[in-house]
């Protein structure tokens, strides 16, 4: 059966056509927009952002981050203030020179991140430990002048994000932000929106330009391609010295701060939603976050199944619960795919059958199955269903990402591994400056990246599989964009 509504690509074999093809078909976003690497979000995924976005402030809020509002604008001697960060980001700062007809006095950055921003603020707002930890964060939209290909939501020249910025006391302090970020991102990504990744501590030749430490997580995609999600930094003293960012301490004495920041970047983490849920159908929205969350295709335009119709539809939404009567023009076959491609979870259908039995029949798209329910019992249905919907896509996605991980022994399987699309695991020297070299070497000949450390992964004495010297880490290594 096809139609011009039929979606079928096989998300596994065509990753990439499937995703360039999904984003047009159910309109999530516009790339025909006339600066490159900027496109239009259209309602499909601005509805499922926005719910994003409630979800995880509410999460920092319930952890006592502040939420703040700030420019756009960043002027050049703040971005001068901390040189290695400057140096990481000038390749990649838009600014702005001109206002009106004016040349301006000092460059003006579009935020390509807004450390800072907030820590020249930070120096007049904190005075005393007291005042710490200090937890911030705010919503905000980012410009990167990237000069990598950019693909829509996956990286773009201006992507939707959160930063969090923090000051403690200690360093101590720092590094129990940094596992909270941690806790946070399990929170987020993998208890609400069903997303497994792994949180690995960056080498040393990988860290946020500025940073001391830099944690990440990395989601994997079919391609066997890993994908840098939310990511948090230990920036230590450095910016809190560049800024004069200071507070008096319990012994009077005058310290600096020490600084955390963390960056989930909202666009980025649907694009992940999109890839790991989707299937060679479409699209498969969790139901906490899908734009909508519920269709009803009547069949047949009876008076009695329209008015029923608009008894269900009034029903759901009075409990909250998004949905819509599909009366187009639409054959009754082109209905289902289409709201199949769109991923809408649960699909209500109600013709004349039905309505003589007071019954109804209900498609849901996690396990694609059909099943018949009272129309009496809808409410309860969904309660149920909508609890287990995200149980189940967050369970299909973590089988797949289980048996993703792959021991390696030395070069051969290594890039076997890899050739496979997998993340390989195995020994390595160091993930300090002087392991740098065998990661170079891993670049150039299986063209993969060390990704990094996981937090308290002990060493089983096993040999670097580059070098063969004793290796200090266990590290893992993965194809990324
Ligand atoms: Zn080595």
């Amino acid at each position: 059966m096809t139609s011009k509504n039929t979606f079928n690509i096989d998300k596994e074999k065509k990753f990439s056509e499937w995703f360039t093809e999904i984003i047009q078909k159910a309109e999530l976003a516009d790339i025909r927009y006339n600066i490159k690497g900027f496109l239009v979000f259209q309602p499909w995924s601005v509805i499922a952002m926005e719910k994003m976005y409630d979800i995880l402030e509410k999460i920092l809020q319930k952890k006592e981050h502040q939420p703040y509002w700030f420019p756009t604008l960043i002027p050049e001697s703040n971005l001068k203030k901390e040189s290695s960060h400057i140096g990481g980001f000038t390749p990649e700062v838009f600014w702005v020179t001109e206002g009106g007809t004016k040349k301006l006095e000092e460059k003006y950055a579009l935020r390509p991140t807004s450390e800072t921003a907030f820590y020249q603020m930070f120096s007049l707002w904190i005075r005393s430990y007291k005042d710490l930890p200090f937890k911030t964060y705010q919503r905000a939209n980012i410009f990167r002048y990237d000069t990598k290909a950019t693909r829509p939501f996956l990286r773009s020249r201006e992507f939707h994000w959160i930063e969090g910025h923090c000051a403690h006391a200690t360093e101590e302090d720092a590094f129990k932000q940094v596992q909270e970020d941690m806790e946070t991102t399990e929170e987020f990504l993998h208890k609400n929106l069903g997303i497994p990744f792994l949180f690995f501590e960056r080498p040393t030749w990988d860290k946020f330009p500025g940073a001391s430490r830099t944690f990440a997580a990395d989601a994997l995609n079919p391609d066997g391609k890993v994908i840098q999600q939310p990511s948090t930094h230990i920036i230590s003293q450095k910016f809190s010295k560049a800024f004069n960012v200071k507070f008096k301490d319990k012994d009077e004495k005058e310290k600096y701060v020490f600084i955390t920041c963390y960056g989930p970047a909202i666009s980025r983490i649907f694009a992940s939603i999109i890839i790991i849920h989707g299937d060679n159908k479409g699209l498969r929205f969790p139901w906490k976050i899908a734009p909508l969350q519920t269709i009803i295709i009547p069949i047949g335009e009876t008076k009695e199944i329209i008015k029923e119709a608009e008894k269900i539809k009034k029903q759901l939404l009075e409990k909250n619960i998004s949905t819509k009567i599909d009366n187009s023009e639409k054959s009754f076959g082109e209905k289902l795919y289409f709201w199949e491609m769109k991923g809408v979870p649960i699909r209500i259908e109600l013709g004349p059958r039905e309505l003589k039995e007071n019954k109804l029949t209900v498609f849901r798209r996690d396990i694609n199955k059909k099943e018949t329910i009272k129309i009496k019992d809808l409410e309860k249905y969904l309660e149920k269903t909508s609890t287990e919907f995200d149980d189940n896509l967050r369970k299909q996605a973590d089988n797949l990402f289980k048996d993703s991980i792959i021991n390696t022994k030395n070069k051969s399987e290594l890039k076997q591994a890899i050739e496979q699309g997998k993340i390989a695991r195995c020994g390595f020297c160091s993930t300090n400056k002087d392991g740098e070299k065998c990661a170079t070497i891993i670049e150039k000949e299986i063209k993969a990246e060390v990704r990094g450390t996981k937090l308290n992964e002990k060493n089983n004495s096993q040999k670097c599989i580059i070098c063969g010297k004793k290796a200090n880490n266990i590290v893992y290594i993965a194809k990324s964009y």
